[in-house]
C-alpha cells in the first residue's frame, strides 16, 4: 500500500505491498503505469489509465486529468471512489481560467473547497501538478485527497512523476490523432477529387439533385454549350430554379417518376444553337439508392448523339435517293425518246414553213409561232431529263489529280457573271498549298455552281457569298456560305430529295442539290448542310485527300 507511513485510517491504495515511501512500490507503480500508456494512442485514454492509476494507487478520493489541445479541445478524466469517471463534477471553466494565468504553477489547496476543481467530492484538499507539453502548462493533474494528511512528499513526488509521464504520452497521442485526423480528411479530399475528375472526364453532361430538389453534383460536360453553367452558380441550389428555362411542369413530372418508381428513363431531345447547327441528345434519369435502398438522389446524364442520328438519317437519305435514282434512269429513258421524236417533229414542220409549203396567210405566222413553243418546251423537258440522268448516272468519270484551289475560283468567276446587280459580294479564301484531291473536275465545278447558284437565289435582296478552301491533313473542305434567307428547319431533310423545290415553277427544278450530293458521295465525300433561317446558309463538302 503506498499510503503515509503508519497511517490507520489511510485509504487502501491498489497498490499494495508496502508503504508508500517504499522505493520498490513506487517504482512498480510508475513502471506500471508506463506500460500501460504503451498501449493507448488517444489522448482521452491517457487521461482516463492516469486519473484512475493515480486515485487507487495513491489511495486519494479523486484525480483529475484535464489538457487543453489544439485540434481537440479540452480533454479531461475524473476518477472518484465510487462512482466512476465522473467528468461533470469537473469545474472546467474555472480550470480554463486558471490555465490562463500564467504561469499555473504546483499548488496545494487546502482551505477553500470553493476553488476546489473537482466538484461534491470528499476530499478536503486538492494537489495540482501542472502537465507541460513543449514547453507550456496545456493542464494539470488534480488528485483530491479526503484526509490532508495523506498528501505526504512522497505522495507529492510520485504524482508528478506520473504527471511527467502523462504529459509526454498526451504529447505523443496528440500528434498521433492529430496525423490521422489530417490523413484521413486528405484520404477524402484526394477520394472526392479522384470521383469529380472521373465525372468531368465522362464524355456526358451530368448532375446530380437530391430528394429536396437541390443540385449536389454538376460536372464540366455540364458547365460547356449553351445550355452550360458554371458549376460554382449551380452547386447547392434548386434544380427548377437553375433550368428556369425548362418547362417546370415537364421537369418536375420526370424527377417524380424517377424518385417514385426507381427507373431509368430515356428522352430523346433536340437543340438548336445560334448557328443554327443542330444537335441531338439522349436525356437519361438515372435514380440512385443509399445504403438502405431508398432513392435518394436522381442523376440526369445528357449524351451526345448528333453524330449517331445523322448518321442513321444519311443512310436513310442515301438509300433513298438510290431509289429514286433507279427510278428516275427507268422514267427518263421512256419519256426521252418522244421527247425526241416531238422536237423532231416541230423542226420538220419549222422548216417546211420556212419553205413556203403553208403559203404566206397570217395563219402560218401562228403556226411558226405554236412550233417555236413546242420546240423550246420539248428542249426545256429535254434538260430537265438530263439533269434526272445526271443524278442518276453512275458517274465514273475522269478522275485526275485537280488542283480545286483553281476549280473555285473559276466557279466564283463563272457565278459572278450570273448575280443579278451588283449587291452581292464574292469572297474567295483558298488555304495556300492545298493538298490535291483526285477528282473528276467537271462534275467538282458542276456541285460548286450548283451550291453558288442556290446561294445567290437565297439573297435577293443582296449579300455576301463565301468560298473557303482548307484542309486538315486528312480531308479537304470546301465551304460555301451565303447571309441570305437560309432553309426552314423543316425543310433541311428534304433538300437532297429530287425534284424538292421552294422556287416558283419554272424557276426551280429541285435538282441541284441532289446531283451535287451524288457526285460528292461518288467521291467518297460528305456533302452537310448549316442553315440559321434569316440568317444564312452553309453547305460543307469534305473530299478525302489523294494518297
Ligand atoms: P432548286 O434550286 O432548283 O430549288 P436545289 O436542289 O438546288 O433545287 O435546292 C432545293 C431547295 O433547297 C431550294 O429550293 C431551296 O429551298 C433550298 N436551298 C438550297 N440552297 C439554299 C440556300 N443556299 N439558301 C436557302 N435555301 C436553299
Ligand atoms: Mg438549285
Amino acid at each position: 500500500m503506498l499510503s503515509k507511513e503508519n497511517s490507520t485510517k489511510g485509504p487502501k491504495g491498489a497498490l499494495s505491498g508496502g508503504p508508500m515511501h517504499d522505493a520498490t512500490s513506487g517504482m512498480r507503480f510508475i513502471s506500471d503505469l508506463g506500460r500501460s500508456l504503451l498501449f493507448t494512442v488517444h489522448p482521452k485514454k491517457v487521461a482516463n489509465v492516469v486519473s484512475e492509476s493515480i486515485r487507487s494507487g495513491t489511495g486519494a478520493s479523486a484525480c483529475a486529468v484535464a489538457v487543453n489541445l489544439q485540434h481537440i479541445g479540452l480533454v479531461c478524466s475524473v476518477a472518484e471512489t465510487g462512482a466512476s469517471r465522473e467528468e461533470s463534477s469537473f469545474k472546467k471553466e474555472r480550470f480554463r481560467r486558471w490555465l490562463s494565468l500564467l504561469p499555473p504553477q504546483v499548488s496545494i489547496n487546502n482551505d477553500n473547497p470553493e476553488k476546489f476543481f473537482i466538484d461534491g467530492g470528499e476530499h478536503s484538499l486538492e494537489y495540482v501538478a501542472p502537465i507541460h507539453i513543449e514547453g507550456t502548462v496545456k493542464g494539470a493533474v488534480i488528485v483530491g485527497f479526503g484526509d490532508a494528511e495523506d498528501c505526504t512528499k512522497e505522495i507529492r513526488q510520485l504524482v508528478d512523476a506520473a504527471t511527467q509521464m502523462a504529459a509526454m504520452s498526451i504529447n505523443l497521442t496528440s500528434h498521433y490523432e492529430a496525423t490521422i485526423n489530417s490523413s484521413i480528411t486528405e484520404a477524402k479530399e484526394e477520394h472526392r477529387k479522384f470521383t469529380e475528375a472521373v465525372l468531368d472526364t465522362l464524355p456526358v453532361s451530368l448532375y446530380v439533385i437530391d430528394r429536396d430538389y437541390n443540385i449536389v453534383m454538376w460536372n464540366r460536360h455540364r458547365e460547356i454549350g449553351i445550355q452550360g453553367m458554371p458549376r460554382d452558380e449551380v452547386i447547392g441550389r434548386n434544380v427548377f430554379e437553375v433550368l428556369a428555362k425548362y418547362p417546370k411542369g415537364k421537369l418536375s413530372r420526370e424527377f417524380e417518376r424517377a424518385f417514385r418508381t426507381g427507373k431509368i428513363e430515356r428522352i430523346e431531345q433536340q437543340t438548336t444553337d445560334n448557328d443554327g447547327v443542330t444537335r441531338h441528345w439522349l436525356v437519361s434519369k438515372v435514380p440512385m439508392r443509399d445504403e438502405k435502398g431508398e432513392i435518394s438522389h436522381v442523376i440526369t446524364v445528357g449524351e451526345d448523339i448528333t453524330m449517331r442520328v445523322e448518321a442513321i438519317h444519311a443512310v436513310g437519305r442515301a438509300e433513298k435517293l438510290a431509289a429514286v435514282g433507279r427510278l428516275a434512269a427507268g422514267v427518263v429513258h421512256e419519256i426521252n425518246n418522244p421527247l425526241a421524236t416531238i422536237s423532231a417533229c416541230a423542226e420538220a414542220l419549222e422548216s417546211r414553213v420556212d419553205e413556203g409549203v403553208f403559203g404566206t396567210s397570217p395563219d402560218v405566222e401562228d403556226l411558226r409561232e405554236y412550233l417555236g413553243l413546242i420546240h423550246s418546251e420539248a428542249f426545256r423537258c429535254k434538260s430537265i431529263t438530263n439533269g434526272l440522268l445526271d443524278f442518276s448516272r453512275v458517274r465514273t468519270g475522269n478522275r485526275n489529280e485537280v488542283d480545286l484551289g483553281e476549280v473555285i475560283r473559276s466557279s466564283a468567276n463563272l457565278v459572278s457573271h450570273q448575280k443579278r446587280g451588283d449587291n452581292i459580294e464574292i469572297v474567295v479564301e483558298i488555304e495556300d498549298s492545298l493538298p490535291a484531291v483526285k477528282a473528276d473536275e467537271g462534275q467538282i465545278q458542276q456541285a460548286i455552281i450548283a451550291l453558288a447558284t442556290n446561294a445567290i437565289d437565297a439573297m435577293p435582296d443582296g449579300g455576301k457569298l463565301t468560298f473557303i478552301a482548307n484542309s486538315d491533313g486528312n480531308r479537304l473542305l470546301i465551304e460555301v456560305r451565303d447571309t441570305g434567307v437560309g432553309i426552314k428547319t423543316e425543310d433541311v431533310s428534304r433538300i437532297f430529295e429530287p425534284f424538292f423545290t421552294t422556287k416558283e415553277v419554272g424557276k426551280g427544278t429541285g435538282l441541284g442539290l441532289s446531283v451535287c450530293y451524288g457526285i460528292i458521295t461518288d467521291h467518297g465525300g460528305r456533302l452537310n448542310v448549316r442553315s440559321n433561317p434569316g440568317k444564312g446558309t452553309t453547305f460543307s463538302i469534305f473530299l478525302p485527300l489523294s494518297k
